[in-house]
C-alpha cells in the first residue's frame, strides 16, 4: 500500500480505481453539479386525516441525466458522509418553507402542514439553528405547519446537543416528530427525553400487522403516543385493513400508497379540494 511505501510517496489513482473515498468525492461533485442545474426535485406524499389531506411530507428525488429518476435511496446515504447533505438539506426547507408561505395566502391551502426529513450532519451544523430562523423569516412560512423528521440514528451521539436544538426549534413554533418509530426498542428512552410532538410509526411495523403480536405492538404505540400527548402518524399505509385497523384504534393520521403515493407538487395540489 502507500503507507507501507512510505510517508513521501505519491499515490497515484488511475481513474478506474474506485476507492470509497473516490466514489465518495465522485458523488459529492455530481450532487453539486446536480444541485446548480436544478436537477433535485422534490415529491409530495400526502397525509391523511380522517379521509382529507392534513399536509405532505416532502422526498427528494434526483432526475439524473445519465442515471434517470434516483430515488434517496440511491443518493441520501451517501450524501450523508459529506457536506453535499447540508447543501440539499437547506434546499428542501427552503422550498417547504417557500410553499408554506404560499399556500398560506389561499384559504383553501392555509390549513396544510408540511414535514422534511433533517440528517443527522444537517442537524449537527453549528448555524443549523440560525438557518432554520433566517428561513422562517425570509419566507414568512408558519413554524407551527412545519415539522422537522429526525430518526433515531441522529439522537444517539450527542443528546445534549440533540436536546438543546429540539427545545430551541419547539420554542420557534416548529414541531419535531421521530421518524421510524417501532424499528428499534431504545426510541422509548428519546420519546421520554426529548420533547417530541410527533411520532411516526415505521411502515415495516404496519406493513407486518396482519401478525397478531404486530397489532398488539401498534395499539400500544399508539396508546403510548397518544398518553405523552404526541401526534401520531402511521408510515405506509398500503390496504384497506391497515388503515381501517388503524383508525379503529385511534391512529387517524396516516400515510401511505393508499392514501397517495409522493408526486410532484402540481399534481399533489391539483388532488386538493378546491373551495370557492
Ligand atoms: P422516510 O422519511 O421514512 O420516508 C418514507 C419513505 O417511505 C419514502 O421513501 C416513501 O416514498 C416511502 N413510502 C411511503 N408510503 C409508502 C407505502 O405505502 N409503502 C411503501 N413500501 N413505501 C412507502 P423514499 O421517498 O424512497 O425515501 C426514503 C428515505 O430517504 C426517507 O424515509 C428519508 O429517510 C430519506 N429522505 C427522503 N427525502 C429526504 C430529504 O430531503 N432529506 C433527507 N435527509 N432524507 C430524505
Ligand atoms: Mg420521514
Ligand atoms: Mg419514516
Ligand atoms: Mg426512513
Amino acid at each position: 500500500s502507500a503507507k507501507a511505501q512510505g510517508r513521501n510517496t505519491v499515490r497515484i489513482f488511475a481513474p478506474t480505481m474506485q476507492s470509497p473515498y473516490c466514489a465518495q468525492l465522485a458523488l459529492e461533485a455530481d450532487m453539486a453539479r446536480g444541485m446548480q442545474h436544478g436537477e433535485f426535485v422534490l415529491h409530495f406524499q400526502p397525509q391523511h386525516e380522517g379521509g382529507q389531506v392534513v399536509g405532505a411530507e416532502l422526498l427528494v428525488r434526483w432526475k439524473h441525466p445519465v442515471k434517470g429518476l434516483l430515488m434517496p435511496g440511491a443518493f441520501i446515504e451517501q450524501a450523508e458522509q459529506g457536506n453535499m447533505i447540508v447543501a440539499l438539506g437547506s434546499w428542501v426547507l427552503e422550498c417547504a418553507c417557500a410553499q408554506l408561505a404560499a399556500w398560506h395566502a389561499h384559504p383553501a391551502t392555509a390549513g396544510l402542514s408540511l414535514s422534511v426529513n433533517v440528517s443527522a450532519r444537517q442537524f449537527r451544523q453549528a448555524d443549523f439553528l440560525a438557518g432554520v430562523a433566517d428561513v422562517l423569516r425570509r419566507t414568512g412560512a408558519d413554524p407551527a405547519r412545519l415539522t422537522i423528521e429526525l430518526t433515531e440514528s441522529l439522537l444517539i451521539d450527542d443528546v445534549d446537543d440533540t436536546i438543546a436544538k429540539m427545545k430551541a426549534l419547539k420554542s420557534m413554533g416548529i414541531g419535531c416528530a421521530l421518524d421510524d418509530f417501532g424499528v428499534c426498542y431504545s426510541s422509548l428512552t428519546y420519546l421520554k427525553n426529548l420533547p417530541f410532538a410527533e411520532m411516526k410509526i415505521d411502515q415495516t411495523v404496519i406493513q407486518d400487522l396482519r401478525d397478531p403480536k404486530s397489532a398488539a405492538i401498534v395499539r400500544a404505540i399508539i396508546v403510548l403516543g397518544e398518553t405523552l400527548g404526541l401526534k401520531v402518524v402511521a408510515e405506509g399505509v398500503e390496504t384497506e385493513d391497515q388503515r381501517a385497523f388503524l383508525s379503529t384504534h385511534g391512529c387517524t393520521r396516516q400515510q401511505g400508497y393508499l392514501h397517495g403515493r409522493p408526486v410532484p407538487l402540481q399534481e399533489f395540489a391539483s388532488s386538493l379540494p378546491r373551495h370557492g
